[in-house]
């Protein structure tokens, strides 16, 4: 199966992200837009594993400790044809992202080993017939919840399902 751990997207920042998506639909963008429910923050991207490998994943994901923090999304950004938020730098981010990394280090699951570069995906194969503006206005989220996640298509439609969820201290 094919796993990822991720930082879930919710609450306002979520909408915030939403309405981007809107503003985008309302200039006449056409795109394969995330949905509400799969936008998400990629810490590790593992690929494809199976049977022991993934119960050591959820293990990497369930040892993981640490204050839940607050991040900021204050910027679009886009290559290609993909348009994502950006966030304002975060130490306890990169700090979050390098400690997942080591516990999957520990139990020597292999990963995408690219630099963190954070960002939520928004859309993807952005198609547009005339200029467009996106706009985000920074919005405040906390990160509270790691989680594995699997993904998958489901009658055709991507689907992230958790595999193992950890809550960061209040
Ligand atoms: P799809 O590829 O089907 O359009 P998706 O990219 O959301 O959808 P996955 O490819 O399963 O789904 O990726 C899950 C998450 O991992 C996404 O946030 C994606 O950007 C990220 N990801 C995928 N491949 C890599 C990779 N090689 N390195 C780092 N992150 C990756
Ligand atoms: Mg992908």
């Amino acid at each position: 199966m094919r796993l990822f751990i991720a930082l879930p997207l919710c609450g306002d920042a979520r909408q915030a992200l939403l309405d981007v998506q809107q503003d985008m639909r309302n200039q006449g963008v056409r795109a394969n837009f995330s949905r509400a429910e799969n936008l998400h923050l990629t810490l590790a991207f593992l690929g494809e594993l199976e049977g022991e490998a993934v119960r050591a994943a959820q293990e990497a994901v369930l040892s993981l400790k640490g204050a839940a923090f607050s991040l900021t999304l204050d910027r679009p950004g886009s290559f290609g044809g993909l348009y994502w938020a950006g966030l304002r730098k975060s130490k306890p981010l990169d700090a979050l992202a390098a400690q997942v990394r080591r516990a999957l280090d520990q139990r020597g699951l292999d990963y995408d080993r690219k630099p963190f570069r954070a960002h939520i995906t928004l859309a993807r194969q952005v198609r547009a017939a005339e200029p467009f503006r996106v706009e985000l206005p920074p919005v405040e989220t906390a990160a509270e919840r790691v989680v594995l996640m699997q993904s998958s298509r489901v009658d055709g439609r991507l689907t992230y399902t958790p595999l193992a969820e950890r809550r960061l201290n209040g």
